[in-house]
């Protein structure tokens, strides 16, 4: 996302001073122009209505909105009746596409709204649920993986919690990351760096180098989680972004804001990430992904 830096020369105009466009020192790295995660009530743990989103959203200076709220998934049989608290459910789907697109036309001509969703790739029910989805109107998919494997399977593991085989999380978590980036389906990966890893350094860097790689190949930036930086989490993790940065990942800025509240202050939070990142040569995206 690029929060405030020169789009080389596809600024609309009138955005740029008399045609000139200033040099990217003194451009306000800090302003956010597009959010692309933005969560509803509709994953029960997100709060207000779809329209204080878009009118927060305004009220902030962007341009492009993007809802990715949780994903239903379509479980299988086999996992009996499961359901995930946290993300939305299938049959909510077409409320949420029929409210985007009417807040789109509505809002037309004052900030550019997308459907998308953030899911997880569950090698049991993505192809199917992504049908579904697209089906419905999907515009885009954010990759935020949580969990390993199914989820509903026996050994799937919750990433952020502790874990005795802290090694083998993080590979199986980095194997599907990097599945993911690979099948160019997402427009990018939501904080990469979710898994709680504490051993060793270098394993971790061989970890997290997988990913960068993957996604300076493939194009598909990573996110630096603002949500979760303001809420003084383990990520975005310092340890992560100085790899991305010697890579030179795109990177990318991500509200994952569960309230309409979470647009004020933005360029404050983003100021204070990059005075802890200072030096680590990010490679922030300067255009539009949508
Ligand atoms: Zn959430
Ligand atoms: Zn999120």
């Amino acid at each position: 996302m690029p929060p405030g830096e020169a789009p080389s020369g596809k600024l609309p105009s009138g955005n740029a001073p008399s045609g000139k466009m200033p040099s990217k020192e003194v451009m306000p790295v800090t302003r956010m122009q597009f959010n692309y995660h933005t969560h509803t009530s509709r994953c029960g743990h997100a709060l207000g209505a779809d329209r204080e989103y878009v009118e927060a959203a305004i009220a902030a200076g962007l341009r492009q909105l993007g809802f990715a709220d949780h994903s239903p998934m379509l479980y299988p049989e086999k996992a009996s009746g499961y359901y995930s608290a946290s993300k939305m459910r299938p049959e909510a789907f077409e409320e949420y596409a029929g409210s985007v697109f009417s807040l789109r036309e509505e809002y037309k001509g004052r900030i550019e709204l997308f459907l998308g969703v953030e899911i997880e790739y569950y090698p049991e029910c993505f192809d199917k649920t992504e049908r579904f989805l697209r089906d419905r109107g999907l515009e885009y998919m954010i990759l935020g993986q949580h969990h390993t494997r199914n989820e509903y399977d026996r050994g799937a593991v919750f990433v952020r919690e502790p874990h005795p085989e802290e090694d083998k999380v993080l590979t199986e978590y980095t194997d599907t990351v990097v599945k993911c980036i690979e099948s160019g389906k997402f427009l990018y990966v939501a904080h990469p760096d979710i898994a709680r890893y504490t051993g060793d350094g270098d394993f971790y860097r061989k970890q997290a180098l997988r990913i960068c790689e993957a996604s300076l190949r493939h194009n598909v930036p990573l996110e630096v989680n603002l949500g979760a930086f303001r809420g003084g989490n383990r990520y975005p993790s310092p340890a992560f972004w100085k790899i991305a940065g010697e890579v030179g990942s795109p990177a990318i800025f991500g509200l994952d804001a569960h309230t309409p509240g979470e647009f004020t202050g933005i360029p404050e939070t983003i100021d204070a990430f990059l005075k802890e990142t200072a030096g680590f040569g990010i490679n922030y995206v300067k255009e539009p992904l949508l």
